[in-house]
Formats: C-alpha cells, sequence, structure tokens
C-alpha cells in the first residue's frame, strides 16, 4: 500500500472518530489495565453472546476461584459448568482449558505477563498460536491490557467499516490488517468502542437506522434506510473495560 493511500486512510479514520466522539463522547477507560489473561478469557467467553452474559460467566470464574492456577486444576466440563450462561458452552470451556494447560506446560506459569515487552506483531503471532484464539481476541488483549493503538474487529466494527466505504472485505481479519497502523495515535479505544455502539444502536443488520445516524454524511452504503426508527436503545456496557 503505497503512502499516499495510508494518509488517505487515517484522514478518513480521523473524520469517522470524530463524528462519533461528537455523537457518543470519548469512551471511558479502564481506570486500571486489566491483566492480559484476564482479557483473553474474557474475550473468549465473549464469543457469540451479548457482553451481559459474558460478564456473568466471566464473574462466575473470578468469584469461585481463587486465581486462573485453580482453574487451570478443572477439566473442561468443570469449567463448562461455570461458563454456560454465555453459550457455546463447550467451545469456549476448552479453549479455556487448552490455553491454561499450554501456558503451564511451555512456561510452568500461568500467566501472560511476559507479552507485555513485546511488539505488536509479536504479541499477536503468539496470542494465536493456542487453539481457540484468533486475531480479534489477540487483538482485544493488546488494546485492553497493553493500551496498544490496536482496533479489533468484531463482526460491529466490519459491518459498519463496510457500509461507510472505509474498507471492501468479506471478514473481519481482512479489515484488521487493511487498517492496521493506520489509526492516528491514541484513538484506537475510542475509534473501536464508538463503532462498537454505533453498530449496537443504528448500524444494526438489519433496518438500520440511517436518518438519525451520526456518519450518516459521509457513509457511502447504497441501501440506507429513509424512514427513523421509533426502537432506538442505548446499550453501552463494553464488557472489556469491565473486568477488574
Ligand atoms: S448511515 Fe446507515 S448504513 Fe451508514 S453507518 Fe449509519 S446506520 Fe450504517
Amino acid at each position: 500500500m503505497c503512502l499516499t493511500v495510508i494518509i488517505i486512510m487515517k484522514k478518513k479514520i480521523e473524520k469517522i472518530n470524530q463524528l462519533l466522539i461528537q455523537h457518543f463522547g470519548i469512551p471511558q477507560k479502564a481506570k486500571q489495565l486489566p491483566d492480559p489473561l484476564d482479557t483473553i478469557i474474557g474475550t473468549i467467553l465473549s464469543q457469540n453472546t451479548n457482553d451481559q452474559n459474558s460478564f456473568k460467566a466471566y464473574r462466575n470464574l473470578k468469584d469461585n476461584f481463587k486465581n486462573w492456577e485453580e482453574v487451570a486444576e478443572l477439566k473442561p466440563a468443570q469449567i463448562e459448568k461455570h461458563i454456560k450462561v454465555a453459550g457455546l458452552g463447550k467451545q469456549k470451556s476448552k479453549a479455556i482449558f487448552e490455553l491454561l494447560q499450554s501456558l503451564k506446560e511451555k512456561q510452568n506459569l500461568i500467566s501472560l505477563n511476559h507479552i507485555k515487552k513485546n511488539s505488536d506483531a509479536e504479541i499477536l503471532d503468539e496470542l494465536t498460536s493456542f487453539n481457540g484464539v484468533g486475531i480479534k481476541t489477540a487483538s482485544c488483549v493488546l488494546l485492553f491490557s497493553l493500551d496498544r493503538n490496536i482496533c479489533p474487529v468484531d463482526t460491529h466494527v466490519q459491518r459498519v467499516l463496510n457500509r461507510i466505504g472505509l474498507v471492501k472485505t468479506n471478514n473481519p481479519e481482512r479489515t484488521f490488517y487493511e487498517i492496521l497502523n493506520k489509526i492516528p495515535e491514541g484513538t484506537a479505544h475510542s475509534f473501536h468502542t464508538n463503532l462498537i455502539r454505533l453498530g449496537r444502536e443504528f448500524c444494526k443488520p438489519t433496518m438500520p437506522n440511517c436518518p438519525q445516524c451520526p456518519l450518516l454524511k459521509i457513509c457511502k452504503y447504497e441501501n440506507k434506510t429513509k424512514v427513523i426508527k421509533s426502537n432506538y436503545s442505548k446499550r453501552d456496557f463494553m464488557l472489556l473495560d469491565n473486568l477488574n
């Protein structure tokens, strides 16, 4: 990608971020950055469910066990019992079990603190080498636990960025790499969080609320909704800013 294209994309991202901040404000970050292991497990629990249910599952593990070493002593079926409220219990308990066992085997320590000194690319490589951990989960660790300027791409971010025309991709991983290193310094948390809010509250998969959308004037989506929806709802609880 040539320098001009990178500069143009950076400017577009800056504009989107400004419009989102004008509407939603600057999202609050957690007062204390959560431990990387907390974030990776929280993100595994968040797959295909809402933040409220994944938060309940996360709290079930944190409140019933002293630490992740204790959880590492459980079998997948026992982990599953505690996290079933988040759905996909078998798949998620297996991913958590395998992650904890891998850490125990590799370094005899249930911790991811060693990644803090590594570059973004090294961290993405290492975390995605664990079964059940993809680019989205690994990038959440970078953003939420290490405060790196990285924007994880979930289904909301993917849908919004394609509809407004910033990218033209058919999967979140490609979008992640398209915008990587093009987010103005220090803005990734706000950009990511407000895009999710926009996707939940306005740019829903069907019947997006275009007439009231804060990105209407820059959005290139061809099938914009023309009527104003009445069931506007505010949904601002964000799991990964509430793990402590
Ligand atoms: S104008 Fe419509 S399609 Fe475009 S981002 Fe807003 S809600 Fe989504």
